[in-house]
This record gives structure tokens, C-alpha cells and sequence, in this order.
């Protein structure tokens, strides 16, 4: 039976007055589609979607309590009556899918982005430009009334329950840790003081809303900032939010400000899960673990292990709505696996756009991109299984079309198989498996590997239309003297594993560059483990600390040496990483910072010698060097491939370009598979 094959994930959790049908929670996510016209009824259908996919109950992004705590001037709220209407078409549509859905309350205290910020003292954050209004005694007392109201008008929506947000560095947290809570009256100074806020939420929110409705705690477990809880305040909090009432108490880590990664790609699986299973055994109800669970056998074993009782995870329910459904049927293999590239929804909402998935842009779209059966079924060669031509044949095939996908390698992926290879990336291998696995399952789909075909086999094959994914070649910086055996590009270092010396320059500083200097920096190539494999590594590598032992957590990073010396260069002047993901950037440029890597700018590529790279400064071309190299790696930058486009659409053909093929300039996996989906969607 395929149930057996998650016991614990799929065994009811009894609440007293009600049973969630299974251990797995959809962690809050902001949408955009909150704030967007016609949003709600957008996010009904998002919402039950997830449902009908089997999530025992669903927590939705954060909801202010009141205007100053939204978290931008846009934000939603939930104060009055009227607002509460809106929300009914969501709760409706997920119990009409025979699911749970609790509303997360947030209060952004000093994180809220506008003028009108408050915050337990008027000190600012370091990441927002606005200095918050320290509250005054009775601005207290009207937050904790506009929680409990917002709270009510939860339940007046239909509701099943609140979670209250207490961790992640929002208001109650900035009660809670003395670094930001100068206060002297009754709620600050002490740390009963300091709990004050979040108790009393608690409390009278439950009495308000009565013993039959769910109440959430997100408690912040693990600060990882300096001068954040200490273990024993964590636990004094955990039972003092269980006495006023809570139901349920779900894991938080880390403040937004931490300079310590939580859930990017390079985040071990479950690295968090040590701090939920410290503590079990100190309250009674149930407690929720958190943070880059992304697989349904990973949440098995955390809670087989007794880690927790129930198991939190966000992103992996925009890759696949129906997660919980496939786990459950014993079709594990065919979960679209959530990367943790936060690329299509955390750097998407920290730039006011909508967040979708890199992996399924249909998430959050589905009012919008349907994959219909086709009226006419056409036969269609896709050319390339990368991304682009994986997202398009396989969704064309879904649509009835008969479809043949060439690609020139032995393996399908295209340039994932390189990506794959820089360590914290590992997870990119599983985009290839769900891919590979509904080739596997779609009948009309016909895969041909090892085949590099050229305009005339095209035409030969008498095709309808053809898709042409083909990619990209790695740009010539054509720098003299750079035929010499020192030089290398990224394929050869990544794909054909050549040799690289002790001493590496790398040229170009994009995405790429800054992977290749990390899989050389941490010894990738001579089979050094990545740390993202290997947890107590990782925790050393970034101080991830005790809270016992240090308050919040934090330790001294002891990274392990690096395994050669790299410089990476780059023309521009400005910050090295500057395009990199707004979410995860900051992770890489603090990685290579760790390994001691030197970076460049502004730098002119005048030529290679047998001894390095001689290169100039500025636009005077001045202060001449020569940095010394055993190997030089290009990494500068992409141009289309698409050469089978002009002798196709002159024969006749009808061409589609997707992917590289069409653009080489900022192309990601995200606009590639998204330009594959569509196209499909519309063939
Ligand atoms: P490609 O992946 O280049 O695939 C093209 C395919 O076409 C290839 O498999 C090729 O063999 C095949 N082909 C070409 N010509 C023919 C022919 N005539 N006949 C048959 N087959 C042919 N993107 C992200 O979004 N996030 C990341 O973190 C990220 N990291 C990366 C790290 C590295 C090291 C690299 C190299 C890339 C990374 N990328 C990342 C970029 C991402 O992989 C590309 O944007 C994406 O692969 C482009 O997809 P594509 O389908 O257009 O082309
Ligand atoms: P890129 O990000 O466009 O970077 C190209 C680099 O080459 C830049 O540093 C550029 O900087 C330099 N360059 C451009 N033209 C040059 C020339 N003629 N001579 C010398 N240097 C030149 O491209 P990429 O690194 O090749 O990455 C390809 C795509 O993969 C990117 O668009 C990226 O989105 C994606 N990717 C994403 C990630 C991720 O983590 N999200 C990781 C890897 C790749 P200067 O012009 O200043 O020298
Ligand atoms: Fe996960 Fe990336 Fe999709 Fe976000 S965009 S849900 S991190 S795969």
C-alpha cells in the first residue's frame, strides 16, 4: 500500500476539537496577490489548488493587524468589518476543496517599509530606511486590541484559525530581544516584561475567539542575531504562549537581518530541525519543525524521529500543489521538487512583483496559464532539453501533442547539468529527475538523446511547427593571447572536469563566475565534500551556534581554508555580485568573501602570458598588473544559439525560439521554463 509509505506524514493529528487530515502545514507565504486587483479571487484558486493537492492546513501570507504594522503601504490588512469580506471567497473555495486554512496576523514592527513604522523603541534596522515610533504604554495595549480583533475578523471570514507571527525579527520579536526593547514600563527591561506583548496576544485572542478555533504560534526558536533569545527564554516563552491558549507552536528561525542563510539553496535539508526536537517534551501540544523540508521522505524522518509532530513547508507547495497527493499515492518521483532558488518568489516579492516558481510558473497564475487539451493535436519537434525545451515538450505532450525532443548530449538538462555541480546547488539535480520522470510517463513524448540535429533532419522529419531550445555558446572576451593552454571556460572546468592549477583567475563576474569560483574556492573538482551535504560543517561555516551556550545563536564562522587562491575579475566598476538574486546574493558574495577570494573591477583585459593575466585600470587603461595564474577560466557571459532558425524558416517551417536560443542577455531557468510553459500552453 502506498500509504505506508509515509506513516507519520500521513497520519492524523488531533487537535481536541478538530483533526487535521495529515502532519503537513503550507507555511505562510506573501503572494502579491494580496494587494493585486482581482487578487483575492486569484488566490482562492492558488489557495485551493493546494488544497484539493492534499495540505492538511494551509497558513496564508501575513495579514496586518492594524495600518502601521503592514509591512509596506500596500500591505493587507484585516481591522474592520468590510475587509473581512473579501477574504470569504478564499476560505470558501479551500473548504470547498476539503481543506484547512489559518490566517497569519503580522505586525512589522521596525521591519515595515514607510514612515509610519512603530516598534518597541524608536531604533532603526539595518534593513529599512525608516526609524520606527517607540509606542507608547497605551499603544501597546490598542496593538494587542487589533490583533485580537484582526483575530475575530479571521474567524468571521471563515477562517480555521490564526497563526500569530512572532519570530522572523517582526514587532513581537522586537519586544521580545533587549537589543531592540530599550523600554522601562511594564513592557520592557525584565524578560517577563519583554514577553509581555506576545502572551497577552495569545491570551486574549483566545479568549476572544473561543477553545474551537486553531491558534498558531510561530515562535522564533533560533534568533541568529547577536543578543537574541537565550535557550532557556526560548522555552520560558514556548510554555508561557502554551498557558495563554496556543494550539499549536511552529518553528521560527532567524531575523531577517541575520547574516546567516535559512532556507537558500545552499541551506542543508532540515538544518533547522535540531532546534524544534530541543523542544519537544517542554510543552504539551504540538509542535511544528520548519526550513528547507522540500521532500516528503526528508519530512518522514523528522518525524519518525520525533524532531516534531508536524512538518511546515512553504516554497515546496508553489513548485507542486499537489505534493501531498503524489507522496501519499507512492508517486514521490513525480513531486516538481522545490530548489530553494527563492529566484521566482522571495526575490520576486522583495521586488514588489508577483511571486511565482521558478520550476511551475503556473503558481499563482492559475486563473491564467491553463495547459488545456490541444483542439488539433500537431506533431512538434522541440530542439534541446534544456530548461526551456524540457518545460515545452513536456508540457505540449500533456497536451495531447505528439512530440520528438532531440537534445545533442547524453542527458537531458542543458546547462543544469553544470549548475548541479557547484556545491549548495545539489538540489537542481531534482529538476532534471521530475523532468525525466514525466518524459517517462507521457505517451506522446518521444525522447531522442545523443542526437544533434541540423536543418535538413527537421525538415526530413515532417513536423508541424518546431520548438528551438537550443541554448547558448559561452561568449569569446576575445583577449589576446588567449589561446594559451591556461585557459579554460566554464564547460571545460564544469562539464569536462579539465584540470585547474592552485592559483585560478576567472574572468567575468555574472552568475557563473561567481559558481565557478565557488566550486574551485571550496575544491569541488577534487572531490571535496559540500558543506551543504553535511550539516555540522555548514553550521561551523556560518556560526550556527548553540542558543544554550550563546544567546540567539550565533557563534564565530569557521569556515575551512580555502582549496586554492582565486581572483575574479570583472570590467565594470561596482560591487562584484551586484545582479546577482536579491534574496541570495548577498550569501554568494559572503561565501567567496569566507574563502578569501580577491575581486577586481574596472578592469581592462589586455592579454594573456605564460605566467597569468596582465590587465589595466579605468578607462586611461593605467596601473598595469600582472595577476599571476595557473588557469584562467572564461566566465564572460552568453550568446544565442540558434543557428538552425534562418534555413528552417526558409524552407518554410514554423519556427518558435525559446530560452537562450531566443536570448541569451539575462536569461535564467526561470524565463526559460517559463517561455517553454507558455509557448506550450498556447501551440
Ligand atoms: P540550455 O540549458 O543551454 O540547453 C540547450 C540544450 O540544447 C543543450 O542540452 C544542448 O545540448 C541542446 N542543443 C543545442 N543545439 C542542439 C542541436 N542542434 N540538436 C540537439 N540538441 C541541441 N539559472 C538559474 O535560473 N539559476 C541558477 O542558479 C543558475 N545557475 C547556473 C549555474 C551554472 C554553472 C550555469 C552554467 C548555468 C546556470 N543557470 C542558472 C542558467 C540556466 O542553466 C540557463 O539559463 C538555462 O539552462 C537555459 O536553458 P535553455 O533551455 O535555454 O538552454
Ligand atoms: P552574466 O551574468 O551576464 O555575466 C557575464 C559576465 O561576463 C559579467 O561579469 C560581464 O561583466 C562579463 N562580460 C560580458 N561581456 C564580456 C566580454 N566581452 N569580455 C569579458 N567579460 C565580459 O552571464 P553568466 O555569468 O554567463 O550567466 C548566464 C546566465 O545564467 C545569467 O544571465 C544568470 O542569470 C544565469 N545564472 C544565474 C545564477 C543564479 O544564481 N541565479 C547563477 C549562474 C548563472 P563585465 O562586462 O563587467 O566584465
Ligand atoms: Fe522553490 Fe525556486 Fe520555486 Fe521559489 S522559485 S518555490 S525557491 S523552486
Amino acid at each position: 500500500m502506498p500509504m505506508a509509505a509515509y506513516p507519520n506524514l500521513l497520519a492524523p493529528l488531533d487537535l481536541g476539537f478538530t483533526t487535521l487530515p495529515n502532519r503537513v502545514l503550507m507555511g505562510s507565504m506573501h503572494t502579491g496577490l494580496e494587494e493585486a486587483p482581482d487578487g483575492f479571487r486569484k488566490l482562492a484558486a492558488f489557495y485551493a489548488a493546494r488544497a484539493r493537492g492534499g495540505v492538511g492546513l494551509i497558513v496564508t501570507g501575513g495579514v496586518a493587524p492594524n495600518l502601521v504594522g503592514r509591512l509596506e503601504p500596500r500591505a493587507s490588512q484585516l481591522s474592520y468589518g468590510w475587509q473581512a469580506g473579501k477574504h470569504r471567497g478564499v476560505t470558501d473555495a479551500v473548504h470547498a476543496a476539503g481543506g484547512r486554512i489559518a490566517m497569519q496576523i503580522l505586525h512589522a514592527g521596525r521591519y515595515a517599509y514607510h514612515p509610519l513604522s512603530v516598534a518597541p523603541s524608536a531604533t532603526r534596522s539595518p534593513i529599512t530606511p525608516f526609524k520606527p515610533r517607540a509606542l507608547t504604554g497605551w499603544g501597546v495595549r490598542r496593538t494587542i486590541a487589533a490583533y485580537v480583533r484582526c483575530a475575530e475578523l479571521a474567524r468571521r471570514a471563515g477562517y480555521d484559525g490564526v497563526e500569530i507571527m512572532g519570530s522572523e525579527g517582526y514587532l513581537i520579536n522586537q519586544f521580545i530581544a533587549p537589543q531592540t526593547n530599550l523600554r522601562d514600563d511594564e513592557w520592557g527591561g525584565t524578560f517577563e516584561n519583554r514577553i509581555r506583548l506576545p502572551v497577552e496576544i495569545v491570551r486574549r485572542t483566545r479568549e476572544a475567539v473561543g477553545r474551537d478555533f486553531i491558534i498558531i504560534y510561530r515562535l522564533s526558536m533560533l534568533d541568529l542575531v547577536e543578543g537574541g533569545s537565550t535557550w532557556d527564554e526560548v522555552v520560558a516563552l514556548a510554555k508561557a504562549v502554551e498557558a495563554a491558549g496556543a494550539t499549536l507552536i511552529n518553528t521560527g528561525v532567524g531575523w531577517h537581518e541575520a547574516r546567516i542563510p535559512t532556507i537558500a539553496t545552499m541551506v542543508p535539508r532540515a538544518a533547522f530541525a535540531w532546534v524544534t526536537r530541543r523542544m519537544k517534551g517542554e510543552v504539551g501540544i504540538p509542535l511544528i519543525t520548519t526550513n528547507r523540508i522540500n521532500d516528503p521522505q526528508v519530512a518522514e524522518t523528522l518525524l519518525a524521529r520525533g524532531d516534531a509532530d508536524m512538518v511546515s513547508m512553504a516554497r515546496p507547495f508553489l513548485a507542486d500543489a499537489d505534493f501531498v497527493n503524489k507522496a501519499a499515492a507512492g508517486r514521490a518521483d513525480e513531486i516538481n521538487t522545490c530548489i530553494a532558488c527563492n529566484q521566482a518568489c522571495l526575490d520576486h516579492t522583495f521586488s514588489n512583483k508577483q511571486a511565482t516558481c521558478l520550476v511551475n510558473p503556473r503558481a499563482g497564475f492559475e486563473t491564467d496559464l491553463k495547459i488545456a487539451p490541444a483542439a488539433v493535436p500537431k506533431r512538434v519537434a522541440v530542439v534541446g532539453a534544456g530548461p526551456a525545451g524540457l518545460a515545452a515538450a513536456t508540457t505540449l505532450a500533456e497536451r495531447g501533442h505528439r512530440v520528438v525532443l532531440f537534445d545533442g548530449a547524453e542527458r537531458i538538462g542543458g546547462q543544469f547539468n553544470m549548475a548541479r555541480r557547484i556545491p549548495g546547488k545539489e538540489e537542481f539535480t531534482e529538476t532534471l529527475r521530475y523532468f525525466g520522470r514525466r518524459i517517462e510517463l507521457l505517451p506522446t513524448l518521444e525522447l531522442k538523446l545523443n542526437t544533434r540535429v541540423d536543418a535538413a533532419a527537421l525538415q526530413a522529419g515532417a513536423f508541424d511547427e518546431v520548438v528551438l531550445a537550443t541554448g547558448v555558446l559561452p561568449r569569446d572576451p576575445r583577449i589576446p593571447g588567449q589561446e594559451n593552454p591556461k585557459v579554460l571556460s566554464y564547460i571545460d572546468v564544469l562539464l569536462h572536469r579539465k584540470p585547474v592549477g592552485a592559483r585560478v583567475v576567472i574572468v567575468g563576474a555574472g552568475g557563473i563566475g561567481f559558481d565557478v569560483a565557488e566550486y574551485l574556492v571550496t575544491g569541488a573538482d577534487r572531490g571535496e565534500p559540500s558543506a551543504t551535504l553535511h550539516l555540522d560543517e555548514w553550521k561551523r561555516e556560518w556560526g550556527v551556534g548553540d542558543p544554550a551556550k550563546t544567546p540567539g545563536g550565533v557563534e564565530r564562522p569557521q569556515p575551512a581554508a580555502p582549496a586554492r587562491q582565486v581572483t575574479l575579475l570583472q570590467r565594470k566598476a561596482g560591487k562584484h555580485g551586484a545582479g546577482l538574486g536579491k534574496t541570495s546574493g548577498w550569501v554568494h558574495r559572503a561565501t567567496l568573501k569566507m574563502k578569501n577570494v580577491e575581486m577586481l573591477g574596472g578592469v581592462n583585459y589586455e592579454r594573456v602570458t605564460d605566467d597569468g593575466l596582465f590587465v589595466t585600470f579605468g578607462p586611461e587603461r593605467k596601473d598595469g598588473t600582472l595577476v599571476e595564474a595557473d588557469t584562467i577560466v572564461l566566465c564572460s557571459g552568453q550568446e544565442p544559439l540558434r543557428e538552425l532558425a534562418g534555413p528552417l524558416a526558409a524552407a518554410g517551417i514554423k519556427v518558435h525560439l525559446i530560452g537562450g536560443a531566443d536570448e541569451a542577455s539575462e536569461l535564467d531557468a526561470k524565463r526559460a521554463i517559463d517561455q517553454g510553459t507558455r509557448l506550450a500552453a498556447a501551440i
